[in-house]
């Protein structure tokens, strides 16, 4: 129990409430939402819908002494807060019940310095905002694979995605972050002010302040070569990839999936729908070499189809939204390890083989090249001798499924365990049973730990994969 925590469940708290929508009226230039308000029901929902909670209050920031006003009255008033940048957290932490909601999503706007070759973009902002902004100038950061994603939770937890490979996590290209903390201090975090603070944002996630600026550096991203390539679910292509991928350029950005076949017109009807495994590549070196990455393509097996085309980077970003948009319902695991074993690639064949739903995915970010170059302690992100992060995701659109998908995701997780480095990437853990937040933070977790009781020791934020306060001693 904590200095807040008066109410576990956040239910049953109307008096603090009540006391906090009245503090918050007079000093909030954004808007203040209310159960009874007409926007409420769009206001409380995130993007996925297996969290359907209802706050007290929700908070839509306006400028950053919103966010401030809302951490005091947060503070005084003991409601419990949950911190919203994007709302995609596969483990519902952008809402809460009967507490308050403070939702940046209006603190998104981005601003590039083109000779520099950095871009600055509110906690609020998402990476179709970030990509558009850093693209007019042919430019471009690690980010997500889905457009809609928050900048603020991806980054806070590492951030993986297609150009991992060449330019390292999206935390490594963090140059600065300015953070509101518990008690109300506006601090800029970077290598030489509050440095401490600053390496716990690149991978700690949420549990220490809010983020309401990012820096990040920017490199040159010309038009990419991307798109996936379908294959039949065969464990000799995972092989070859297991193999092939850690050898090929870092220009290219290449993911492997087991998913249902989507029924889109560039594969045969009749794979429509069945399990296959599917490279998601980004090929962002010279247009000369495009030949090169058809016959890699080629040489991991027999192609079923194919949607590989020069675009420019924003789009490969939006190309997954429509097949993932809010609404859906996500229960997802995370895994570091190795190369897949045999055994564990014999554990994606089973479950791969009984896919729950036609969204549903099993998605392999390789973490080599650039991820690697950056030493173990540089940052709070905690496994950079992994080779790959994993996620096991079920994603699904009836609620009447979700015992089905969640099922089979715990069960895929247990399974695939034994054959991994013990910890997952907090970004893709679902809050419950089946891992702990020490193995994620594995060796830095008590540093952690011991940061948080100087920034936040009565853990304010604590909707998050929290690391509770170090003991004093
Ligand atoms: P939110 O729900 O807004 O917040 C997530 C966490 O961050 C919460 O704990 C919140 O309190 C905290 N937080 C949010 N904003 C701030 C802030 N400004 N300051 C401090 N704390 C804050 N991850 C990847 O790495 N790569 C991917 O390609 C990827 N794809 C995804 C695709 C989908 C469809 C989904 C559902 C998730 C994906 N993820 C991916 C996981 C994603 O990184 C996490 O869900 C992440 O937390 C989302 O960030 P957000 O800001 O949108 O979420």
């Amino acid at each position: 129990m904590n200095e807040y925590d008066v109410d576990a469940t956040g239910r049953g708290e109307p008096e603090r409430a009540e006391a906090a929508a009245r503090a918050l009226a007079t000093r909030l230039q954004g808007r203040l939402i209310r159960p009874h308000n007409e926007q409420y029901d769009a206001a409380r929902r995130v993007y996925n819908a297996l969290h359907d909670r209802h706050p007290a209050l929700i908070v839509q920031a306006a400028e950053v002494a919103d966010v401030a006003a809302t951490l005091a009255v947060a503070r005084d008033t003991g409601l419990s807060l949950a911190v919203r940048g994007g709302g995609h957290s596969v483990a519902g932490y952008g809402t809460c019940d009967g507490g308050l909601v403070l939702d940046l999503g209006g603190l998104n706007d981005c601003r590039i310095d083109p000779e520099a070759r950095t871009l600055r973009a509110g906690g609020g902002a998402t990476w179709a905002d970030l990509n558009r902004a850093a693209a007019v100038f042919g430019l471009a950061t690690p980010g997500g694979i889905v457009s809609t994603t928050g900048i603020a939770g991806l980054t806070l937890g590492g951030g993986l995605g297609y150009l991992n490979r060449r330019f390292g996590l999206s935390c490594d290209n963090l140059i600065a972050a300015d953070l509101v903390t518990a008690e109300g201090d506006c601090l800029t975090c970077r290598e030489d002010a509050n440095a401490e603070l600053f390496w716990a944002l690149r991978g700690g996630g949420g549990n220490f302040g809010v983020v309401i600026d990012f820096e990040y550096r920017l490199h040159e991203v010309p038009d990419i070569l991307g798109g996936p390539t379908f294959y039949p679910l065969d464990g000799e292509v995972i092989r070859r990839y297991r193999e092939r991928i850690g050898e090929a350029p870092e220009t290219l950005g290449a993911l492997l999936a087991i998913t249902s076949g989507p029924p889109l017109p560039f594969l045969p009807e009749a794979w429509h729908g069945r399990p296959m495994v599917a490279v998601l590549s980004c090929w962002s070196g010279p247009e000369a070499e495009d030949a090169w990455v058809g016959e890699w393509l080629a040489d991991l097996g027999e192609i079923v189809g194919q949607a590989l085309q020069r675009m420019p980077y924003p789009v490969i970003n939006t190309l997954f939204d429509e097949l993932l948009p809010p609404g859906l319902h996500h229960y997802w695991k995370g895994c570091f390890s190795g190369p897949p074993s045999d055994e564990a690639i014999a554990v994606h064949l089973d479950f791969g083989a009984r896919l729950p739903s036609a969204e549903t995915a099993t998605l392999l970010f390789p973490l080599d090249g650039a991820c690697r170059r950056i030493e173990a302690d540089a940052t709070a992100f905690a496994y950079r001798d992994a080779d790959f992060a994993t996620a096991l995701g079920p994603s699904w659109t009836d609620p009447a499924d979700s015992e089905r998908n969640i099922a089979w995701g715990r069960d895929y997780y247990h399974a695939l365990r034994p054959h991994t480095d013990g910890g997952g990437y907090v970004n893709f853990m679902a809050d419950d049973d089946g891992h702990r937040v020490t193995d994620n933070y594995r060796q830095h977790y008590d540093r952690l730990a011991r940061l948080k009781a100087r920034v936040d020791p009565g853990n304010l934020f604590r909707l998050n994969h929290n690391i509770p306060p170090a003991p004093p001693g």
